[in-house]
């Protein structure tokens, strides 16, 4: 395809979702307030901890980080979950992943009330989401959807294909997109031929965690292409789409960095927001 793509600003949207939050939340009685938990020093975790509880902070809601030390038990963990879903003040709870090796995710998530799981990481939220019934939905697919929707991308009857199929990323989203009735394929590592079945996505998500898996061999003149990949090079951040190649071709692309990595914070105060209407 001739001309260049339109590269989607995540930055720029993700300050509106912000703001939309913030105005969202002065108009409560009382303040959202947003519990995150980090369990030992993980640096990046502690990096994007840190960045949650600030624009948290910004949007005029209330920090109520737990920091545990990388010693703590499994019992020590519930039982810091466990007081959060009871305290009234909290309106979200956001574990952060990965944690040490010692502990088990799965239990711990789903030790969160689903009115507050302002992550969608719980079986509770999956299921409605699987079931399209209300509830709260992972920030990083949301944060797709919000990008696309800003800029009117109509997704009814599109073909879209998911690459990945992670709890995280790659299966909510190809819910959140047959939601929005588009035709949906899935994508993984088993996949045969994956240029090929990329090929036919009027959008294409790519969350395979794979830098540069995606090159222009796999899109077709004129597809939206999102790519959710961060990976770190010496000379910056890089995502799962080889950017140089594939923007010739993609008539819409997201960028990496500046694309769906500002959306995902957005998005998670917007459900903070949305769980103090629930709880
Ligand atoms: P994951 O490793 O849990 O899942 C990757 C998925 O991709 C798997 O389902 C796997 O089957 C599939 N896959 C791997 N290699 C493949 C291949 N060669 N062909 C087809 N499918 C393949 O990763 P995740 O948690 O879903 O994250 C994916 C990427 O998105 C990572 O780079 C991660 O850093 C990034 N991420 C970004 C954000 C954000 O805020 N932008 C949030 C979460 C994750």
């Amino acid at each position: 395809m001739s001309g260049a793509p339109v590269v989607l600003d995540g930055r720029a949207v993700a300050r509106e979702v912000r703001a939309k939050a913030a105005a969202e939340a002065a108009t409560l009685t009382r303040p959202p307030g947003l519990a995150t938990i980090l369990v030992g020093d993980d640096l990046a975790s502690a990096v994007y901890v840190r960045n949650k509880r600030r624009e948290c902070v910004a949007a005029g809601m209330l920090d109520l980080h737990r920091h545990l030390p990388a010693s703590a038990g499994q019992a020590e963990v519930a039982a810091v979950v466990d007081e959060l879903a009871a305290d009234p003040e909290v309106t979200g709870i956001l574990l952060q992943l990965p944690l040490p090796a010692h502990l088990d995710p799965v239990a711990l998530i789903e030790r969160i009330p689903p009115h507050k799981d302002v992550d969608g990481l719980t079986s509770a939220s999956a299921g409605r989401l699987a079931l399209g019934r209300p509830g709260l939905r992972p920030c990083t697919p949301s944060g797709v959807l919000a990008l696309l929707d800003a800029y009117g991308h109509d997704l009814s009857g599109a073909e879209a294909v998911v690459v990945g199929r992670s709890e995280l990323v790659g299966r909510p989203m190809a819910a959140l997109l047959l939601e929005r009735d588009a035709t949906v394929t899935i994508c993984h590592s088993r996949t045969r031929d994956l240029p090929a079945v990329c090929r036919r996505a009027d959008l294409l998500v790519v969350a395979a965690g794979r830098p540069g898996l995606i090159r222009a061999d796999a899109v077709r003149p004129g597809a939206t292409v999102i790519d959710v990949g961060i990976h770190r090079h010496p000379d910056g951040l890089r995502g799962d789409v080889d950017f140089p190649s594939v923007s010739r071709v993609a008539g819409v692309i997201s960028p990496v960095p500046g694309g769906v990595g500002p959306m995902t914070i957005a998005m998670l105060l917007a459900n903070t927001v949305a769980a103090a209407h629930l709880t």
